[in-house]
């Protein structure tokens, strides 16, 4: 549940207290507060563009099975999901990260890593 919290908070998936995000696309490289790095590897974050489909298609199934059943033209259809979803694309870019990640840090939890004084930035 702590998890959950954690990843609706946009937190780090080892401590669940640190900020992953600062500004609107950017990212921390270490935890701020325990320190450990966010990007395991090269081509870490990959993964998460799978996330980052499955949620935009949650996000734009409601609005797509509303406009099917009022029988929108098609145009309707492609409009719609192109303005959900570049509306979102901050929201979808963060959640589909954290998502990942904390995923990640359940099937591989790591161990601590100590914090340095230039671990923030
Ligand atoms: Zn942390």
């Amino acid at each position: 549940m702590r998890r959950l919290f954690a990843f609706l908070r946009l937190r780090c998936p080892h401590c669940l207290q640190g900020r992953i995000f600062h500004g609107l696309w950017q990212m921390y490289p270490r935890c701020p507060v325990c320190g450990i790095v966010f990007e395991r590897e090269p081509g870490f974050f990959m993964n998460a563009i799978f996330f980052g489909y499955v949620l935009g298609f949650l996000l734009v199934l409601p609005l797509n099975v509303l406009l099917y059943i009022y029988e929108a033209p098609p145009i309707w259809f492609l409009i719609g999901t192109l303005l959900v979803l570049t509306l979102h694309s901050p929201l979808l870019f963060r959640y589909s990260r954290a998502l990942w990640m904390q995923l990640d840090e359940m099937l591989d939890p790591r161990e601590d890593e100590p914090l340095r004084d230039d671990s923030i930035r």
